[in-house]
């Protein structure tokens, strides 16, 4: 036998955690390390801060990294500090305390799926808004002890990192986190292993590992693909936020939603409540619907208790925003799913598409969620019209403004937001009872007893807080990547905290106009350097990795903050983060938005800036169009003046230069007895007095149980007694009207109003005999009537007016209205008939219609 020259088998490398032992008296410590709590709770975090300083700033805020790097001399150093002891040990009680309260199960019970959580910097599984608003909605959840889970991916990767070139070019980078030093579990079964959800992808299965991450009294559970069990081809799933191809987009969705369910199923976990959070997640419904269809339900059955315990929050509006797929795509992944659910592969399709019937339309994620949701709703009133607007070719019988969607408007955490110098404030000077009832104006109004001085003093030490942060955080960034140190350095010394502060930070994406500003860049230099009213602009956000034009704003940004004039004066931020953002909301003066309307769905971070006492500049768009109030901020006019964008642009430039030249700037700097402007005290209380008591998750979560999930959760609850009795009993009465929907007729009818017209004043009857086929009862009628307007394209509906039953004969059934026109005018009518049943939540939920002549 030959000797091969080598031989040798693969190593079976075991996967070993090694933690750093702590001593007795500080292994309460991994428990807190281990609960997101310490994200809103600022004596947890100055506990943190206390334990290792230096190394606290090291480890970028994260405790489980600083317990792990904690050096043993000064473990045992703490042991034996007394003063420090107590505060863990004071930190530990209250922590415990909140988590010991029992679960109310006196409200409906949620399980809410989101693509993104903005929970902690520390946890780089958010890019923006839709993330900072799910992650604020679990610490709320907590807070106010709803019984809630939550479902989300544990990406690799994340979002990017930004940083610019030197010249202004944007650099993503993606650096891999390491799942072992943040603050999350493992979530083991009963044995201790790891718990694996096994989810179906064509003909074989994703593996996905799942992490918990304690927010506080709530559970969120990541997914995470990238192990050993799955091909290289999937692993990936879970790499980037927003990344990827569209297969992967689809491959990410499949798992979200129906991984997400198949996760819960696998943990005995079960909701009233499926709330999606935006589209991406509407497969869930999929899942579910498989699942009673397994059990044994017809598909029709199963759509009834799906749809009647699920909520669709749309975030995006415009069409081009939501996820498509197309036909090949999707049928690559979804073809065996029609076969189970027992019905045909356009059907099942079409349940994606505004009109089914339309081949070459692409699978559309939110029309899904709109097919298969009971409820949808926008982030803000506006927003809530414009969703209307954008989903009413899915109803086609109905008018935009008749449709069932509905709107919660955006808010935001308070203690997530409010710096630890205004909690102080606040908890000073406010009611007690003040955060558990923080939608009560009354309370706010306790801001008009604080002396203008205290008021002042907050807001300089937040500033001179922000312009601190700067030059520690970015003076090496910047020496780095913006050459000329000389140039640098005085940058830095130029930032002025007594300057008026105004801050943009936000997407750039292109509707959000960051580029406004620069329209006149001489008028621009003047308002800046007025060495009496110095101004200062900070700006920051990403720009998505595909977006050119984004990219393109911010070099250009970047480009006009480099020029002398504008040195100091306008400043870019890279890489706007969490924590940048907490920095910026609470430490300028004012907060300024300038979106395309109605472009803004709600937009967050001016409620943010709310909190701290710094004020808003915006264009009347998205919250802010119910936010604004006189004498508490400024409004841009919501007017469109020109159809032609750079015209608008230009005008809305001239406009705020002309606010800040005439109206803000001379606010701010009117001194007389003091040494800041009692005027701007006035408007910073006024702000804080009528506007951010309506702006909190606390008021948005309990909308949500107001306007959806308790209704929800009781017709649901109905709908399943009895072995789902009420369920079935729709869905075979649902079965007989379509059946017959097309064979209901008009056998006769008096029309002649109709035909004619007639005086106001007068009485009118109108009557249709119609053959409802056998059914009982079962159509209802209603003249609709819309103002003829010929100046627009729009047509409005004017008025619904209901025919009653007046006899029955057999089929036969006799419909008839009086109508009394009160109004002259010229208008369009006709009457269209519905299917009608006492058990439907809203027409839309089976929106057959059939106007007649
Ligand atoms: C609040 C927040 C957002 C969302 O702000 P908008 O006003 O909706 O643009 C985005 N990114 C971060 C880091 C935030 O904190």
């Amino acid at each position: 036998m030959k000797i091969k020259a080598d031989y040798s088998n693969a190593p079976v490398w075991k996967e070993l955690s090694i933690k750093s032992r702590l001593p007795e008296q500080l292994k309460c410590l991994d428990e807190l390390a281990h609960n997101m709590w310490w994200a809103w709770n600022y004596e947890a975090r100055e506990m943190w801060k206390s334990l290792d300083e230096k190394l606290y700033e090291e480890v970028g805020h994260n405790p489980v990294l600083l317990l792990e790097r904690l050096s043993y001399d000064r473990k045992e150093a703490i042991v034996k500090d007394k003063a420090l002891m107590k505060k863990v040990k004071d930190v530990f009680t209250d922590f415990r305390q909140y988590m010991d309260v029992k679960p109310d199960n006196k409200r409906p019970s949620v399980a809410y799926f989101s693509m993104e959580y903005g929970i902690n910097q520390v946890v780089k599984i958010y890019s923006g808004g839709l993330g900072m608003l799910a992650g604020d909605y679990l610490k709320e959840a907590s807070d106010s002890n709803v019984d809630m889970c939550a479902i989300g991916f544990l990406y690799r990767y994340g979002y990017f990192k930004q940083s610019l070139s030197m010249d202004g070019q944007q650099i993503a980078n993606y650096d891999a986190q390491n799942f072992n030093s943040l603050p999350l579990v493992r979530q083991l079964d009963e044995q201790g292993n790891p718990i694996v959800v096994d989810v179906p992808y064509m003909n074989y299965q994703v593996h996905a590992y799942v992490w918990r991450m304690n927010v506080g009294r709530i559970n969120l559970y990541l997914l995470d693909t990238d192990n050993e069990l799955n091909s290289e081809y999937d692993r990936p799933i879970t790499h980037a936020l927003y990344g990827g191809d569209n297969e992967n987009r689809l491959k990410q969705e499949i798992l979200l939603g129906m991984g997400g369910i198949l996760t819960l199923k696998k943990l005995g976990i079960k909701k009233q409540i499926y709330h999606c959070n935006e589209g991406h997640a509407a497969l869930c419904n999929l899942q579910r619907l498989c699942d009673f269809v397994d059990g044994g339900m017809s598909f029709n059955e199963a759509m009834e208790l799906v749809r009647a315990s699920s909520l669709y929050t749309v975030h995006t509006p415009v069409p081009a925003g939501h996820d498509y797929f197309d036909e090949t795509l999707f049928g690559k992944y979804m073809g065996g799913y029609p076969q189970r659910l027992g019905i045909s592969w356009d059907e099942f399709i079409g349940m994606g598409r505004e009109n089914p019937e339309n081949h070459t339309e692409r699978f559309c994620m939110s029309v899904f969620a709109c097919n298969t949701c009971q409820e949808v709703n926008g982030v803000s009133k506006l927003h809530g019209w414009v969703s209307q607007k954008m989903f009413a070719p899915i109803w086609n019988g109905y008018y935009p403004e008749e449709n069932h969607v509905g709107y919660v408007t955006n808010g935001v955490h308070l203690p997530t937001w409010t710096a630890t110098e205004w909690r102080k404030v606040y908890d000073k000077y406010f009611d007690s009872s003040f955060m558990s009832d923080q939608s009560n104006e009354s309370i706010w109004h306790a801001i008009y007893n604080v002396p203008d001085d205290e008021i002042w003093d907050t807001r300089m030490v937040l500033k001179n807080k922000l312009v601190t942060f700067i030059r520690e955080k970015f003076t090496e960034t910047w020496l780095k990547n913006q050459g000329d140190p000389s140039r640098v350095v005085s940058l830095l010394e130029r930032i002025n905290p007594n300057a008026l502060m105004i801050g943009f930070c936000r997407r750039f994406a292109t509707y959000k106009r960051a580029h406004l500003l620069f329209t006149d860049l001489d008028r621009l230099s003047k308002i800046v350097n007025d060495p009496q009213h110095p101004v200062l602009f900070f700006f920051s956000g990403k720009a998505h990795p595909a977006d050119g034009a984004g990219q393109g704003l911010i070099k250009k940004i970047f480009e006009i903050s480099q020029r002398p004039e504008f040195l100091g004066k306008i400043i870019f931020l890279e890489d706007y983060d969490m924590e940048l953002a907490r920095r910026l909301v609470s430490g300028v003066d004012i907060w300024m938005n300038t979106p395309t309307r109605p472009l803004e769905a709600s937009g967050t971070s001016g409620e943010k800036a709310e909190l701290n006492g710094v004020v808003n500049l915006s264009v009347l768009d998205g919250w802010w169009v119910e936010g604004y109030r006189k004498g508490a901020g400024w409004a841009l006019d919501e007017k469109r003046t020109y159809q032609n964008q750079e015209y608008q642009d230009k005008l809305d430039a001239a406009t705020i230069y002309g606010l800040l030249e005439n109206e803000i700037i001379p606010l701010y700097y009117k001194k007389e007895k003091k040494e800041f402007s009692e005027n701007w005290i006035k408007v910073i209380k006024n702000s804080i007095a009528t506007i951010a008591p309506h702006y909190t998750m606390k008021r948005q979560l309990d909308d949500y149980f107001d306007k959806f999930y308790n209704r929800q959760a009781k017709r649901a609850a109905r709908l399943e007694a009895d072995h789902n009795a009420l369920a079935k009993s729709i869905a075979l009465w649902k079965e007989a009207v379509a059946e017959r929907w097309d064979g209901i007729h008009v056998v006769s009818k008096d029309t002649s109003f109709l035909e004619n017209g007639g005086e106001t004043g007068m009485k009118y009857k109108i009557r249709y005999v119609i053959d409802e086929q056998g059914l009982d009862d079962a159509v209802g009628l209603e003249l609709v009537s819309l103002k003829n307007d010929k100046s627009t394209d729009e047509r409005q509906v004017y008025s619904i007016h209901p025919f009653e039953v007046v006899s029955r004969e057999g089929n036969l059934f006799t419909f008839e209205a009086t109508i009394e026109p009160s109004n002259a005018g010229s208008f369009r009518s006709c009457v269209r008939m519905y299917p009608k049943h006492k058990e439907l939540p809203h027409r839309q939920d089976f929106a057959y219609v059939k106007w007649l002549d």
